[in-house]
């Protein structure tokens, strides 16, 4: 299968690219993103084949489907990672909690947050395209704090790609800096910025824009690619555990074949929810998917309203930071999927130059056939938090902000699955005052206090950082990242 352009074709990229291309260099014309040409379809036949496989066997059998042009031994050894996870016959466990309403949990990875579903595989599947052809590769990434370890732990000690990192010194919680500045590898580096999460991904952009950066990465033999979800080679990992996630209901005899489900994801660049949309189009019953967002409700706006509008908005900080982020870039695949390349492109184009698009009444009819959109507040979360530990759930305020829209939803008819982003050891202070314990603890005090209010363990992995020796100390003014990096390269 072939991969073609969100905003058509501007004459010098390519039109069609392989698989390959579009992951190693994922901007396409005109500030675009690459999509499949077409999606395998997944019917009855297949899911009822896939009954009892385990979730490798059936990630294998979706991704030979894409017929891409990755050999199945490259795949196989990087599906293998979900093995490291903490249960290798279920790495992606999906657990009841109430008649009609089940988590999908996909923080069961290293960096016990969502990311690692898609980055584990991803960043296998990298370097071996840049070591079979020889060449080096720079990735980078800013992270509010979920990306960055994620993005640092599959790609470290792997050959023929360097990693550099940005985060905002003060803007991550305890334990996501730990999980960076003690990683420990040649070919990383991590680096803090004196600024905001919105400074350091600026940064970034106009790094990657600049003639004397590029200029100096040629003449090094350096290329760039990217770590984040505009990549096609994440989106493709985030289709399978929808899939499981409905074969599971299966297996727990809480639906048939015959049924339709809902899915609601707790959403910030809608990647994993775009994952869902693919799912659906390929055939899965799916008779929904929610977006759940958080006081940055510009994709609820979308969705609820048609109309897609910055101007006048800044980021506002949550208690779900990994959602604080006002340009969602794969809901672009979504509008390219309904309304074409052309209309894709007249839409961005109104974004980028007047901060705002709106979509015709008929094509908010076409959105809405497929989604919904509820979004909560910090409070409301808080409350949701509080209620499902009583009930027994611990759940993290990401995912979390998914509640509100299964309780408008009542359709207790339908199950519902919601998407569980990250574990509760990530956001630790913010859970503990939920659950009513002390206020403004720190990470390692409110996970032990959690711990004993809960009767749950740490894992060992978020246990360790707090002993770990700092290797990535420097935290430096963004008017020096150009060269920070030319010497780290
Ligand atoms: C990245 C992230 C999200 C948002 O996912 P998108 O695919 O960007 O919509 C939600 N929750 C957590 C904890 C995350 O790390």
């Amino acid at each position: 299968m072939k991969f073609i352009e969100t905003r058509g074709n501007d004459g010098k990229c390519e039109a069609k690219v392989t698989f390959s291309e579009a992951i190693l260099s994922p901007s396409a014309s005109y500030g675009g993103l690459y999509v499949p040409e077409y999606l395998p379809t997944l019917d009855n036949d297949f899911l009822k084949s896939h009954v009892n496989s385990s979730y490798k066997v059936l990630a294998l059998d979706i991704l030979k489907r894409f017929e891409i042009d990755i050999e199945d031994s490259v795949i196989e050894e990087a599906l293998k990672l979900y093995d490291e996870f903490d249960n290798a016959n279920e790495p992606v466990p999906v657990v009841k909690v109430k008649d009609d309403l089940f988590v999908c949990e996909l923080y069961h990875g290293p960096t016990r947050a969502f990311k690692d579903m898609a980055l584990q595989p991803f960043g296998s599947i990298l370097s071996h395209l840049a070591k079979k052809r020889d060449e080096k590769y720079l990735i980078m990434a800013a992270t509010s704090g979920d990306t960055g370890p994620a993005a640092l732990e599959t790609f470290k000690n792997k050959e023929n790609v360097q990693v550099v990192c940005l985060y905002p010194d003060g803007g991550t919680s305890d334990v996501q800096r730990l999980q960076m500045v003690t990683e420990d590898a040649k070919n990383l580096k991590v680096l803090g910025i004196n600024g905001a999460f919105d400074d350091a991904q600026n940064a970034l952009k106009e790094l990657l824009a600049s003639e004397h950066f590029n200029k100096a990465l040629e003449a090094k033999g350096i290329k760039l690619s990217a770590a984040n979800s505009v990549n096609f080679g994440r989106i493709i990992f985030q289709t399978i555990y929808h899939v499981h996630g409905y074969l599971e209901l299966v297996r727990q005899n809480e639906i048939t074949f015959d049924d339709s489900i809902y899915l609601i994801v707790p959403s910030g660049n809608f990647g994993n929810a775009l994952g869902g949309y693919y799912a659906k189009k390929m055939g899965l019953k799916i008779e929904k998917i929610m977006i759940a967002s958080n006081a940055n409700n510009v994709l609820s706006d979308l969705i609820n309203s048609g109309s897609y509008d910055l101007r006048g908005r800044a980021v506002v900080n949550t208690t779900s930071p990994a959602m604080d982020i006002l340009k969602s870039s794969n809901i672009e695949r979504v509008l390219f999927d309904m309304f074409g390349a052309d209309r894709t492109r007249e839409l961005m184009d109104s974004l980028n130059t007047e901060n705002v698009y709106e979509l015709t009444p008929s094509e908010l009819n076409t959105l809405q056939e497929t989604f919904g959109a509820v979004y909560s507040s910090d409070e409301e979360t808080s409350k949701v938090v509080a209620e499902y530990f009583e009930n027994g759930y611990l759940m993290d305020p990401h995912t979390a902000t998914c509640v509100k829209a299964y309780n408008e939803l009542n359709d207790s008819a339908k199950k519902t699955v919601i998407y569980s982003t990250a574990e509760w050891t990530k956001f630790s202070p913010t859970i503990l005052e939920s659950i009513g314990g002390t206020k403004g603890a720190h990470d390692l005090d409110a996970l032990k206090e959690i711990s004993q209010k809960a009767n749950i363990e740490i894992p060992q992995m978020i246990n360790d950082l707090f002993s770990k020796d700092i290797l990535h100390k420097s935290v430096i003014e963004i008017e020096t990242l150009e060269d920070n990096i030319l010497n780290f390269l």
